[in-house]
């Protein structure tokens, strides 16, 4: 899988951890039950991003910062050739097993970053 890939990848799952640690209120957890507060929690999953879209090569970089504010998820996969954040066709030069996952691909229509399934 393309490297760039993987870490936009990485990067959704830490989004998604963050807005569960935001979704469950940060105020209300019982903090003695965990060994680090949710805030705590929360600040360094903040840190681990900027790394991470340090990392990002400038056209990526550049529409990732698009789409981070706008979108739940900025990663999606194709699967049968349909886009599953817009649910449209994609086209098919990009899903043969050639081009699978081995460059950063984008949603003509939605924009968002696509990784293939299947
Ligand atoms: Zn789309």
């Amino acid at each position: 899988m393309d490297a760039q890939l993987e870490i936009l990848l990485e990067m959704q799952d830490l989004r998604a951890q963050k807005r569960a640690l935001e979704e469950q209120g940060l105020g209300e957890m019982e903090s003695e039950l965990f060994d680090i507060e949710p805030e705590e929690a929360a600040r360094r999953i903040d840190e681990k991003l900027g790394e991470l879209e340090d990392r990002l090569d400038g056209s990526v970089r550049h529409r990732y910062e698009r789409l981070k504010g706008a979108r739940e998820r900025m990663v999606v996969p194709v699967v049968g050739g349909i886009c599953y954040g817009c649910f449209m066709a994609v086209p098919t030069a990009w899903t043969s097993d050639a081009e699978r996952n081995e460059a950063v691909d984008v949603c003509d229509n939605c924009g968002r970053f696509l990784y293939h399934l299947g």
